[in-house]
């Protein structure tokens, strides 16, 4: 990453309200479960029941009405397939500026009453 892309990305993780650090998976709604998650070639292990095309014709994990992954153990609220994850969801990291702007964007719209939006 050349250096002003790294400060970029810097600056926007610093916007955000939560410090990396404070942010746990056992302490959150698995918000990054309700991602569009599109897989790879590498993916073959997914199983095929909770995969399906998006409409620009591009596998991704399925979801349910309330735009959770259908791999999701609804109980637990965390992966039912977690060996078998998709390769995007393994880089997904716990605490980065993606988790921290997935559970801001939640946040914000439970605090709203907004309707989540599906990503
Ligand atoms: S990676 Fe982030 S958004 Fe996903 S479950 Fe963990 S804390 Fe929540
Ligand atoms: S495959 Fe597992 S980790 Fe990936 S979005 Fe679905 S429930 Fe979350």
């Amino acid at each position: 990453m050349n250096a002003s892309l790294q400060k970029s990305a810097e600056t926007r993780a610093e916007a955000l309200p939560e410090k990396r650090s404070e942010v746990s998976c056992s302490r959150c709604d698995a918000v990054c479960c309700r991602l569009t998650v599109v897989l790879f070639p590498e993916d073959s292990s997914v199983p095929r029941h909770l995969v399906t095309r998006n409409p620009q014709g591009l596998e991704v994990m399925a979801r349910n009405e309330d735009g959770w992954c259908l791999g999701i153990d609804p109980l637990r609220m965390c992966c039912s397939i977690y060996e078998q994850r998709p390769a995007i969801c393994r880089k997904f990291a716990m605490g980065g500026p993606g988790c921290r702007d997935a559970r801001k964007t939640y946040r914000e719209q439970r605090e709203n009453g907004i309707p989540l939006t599906l990503y």
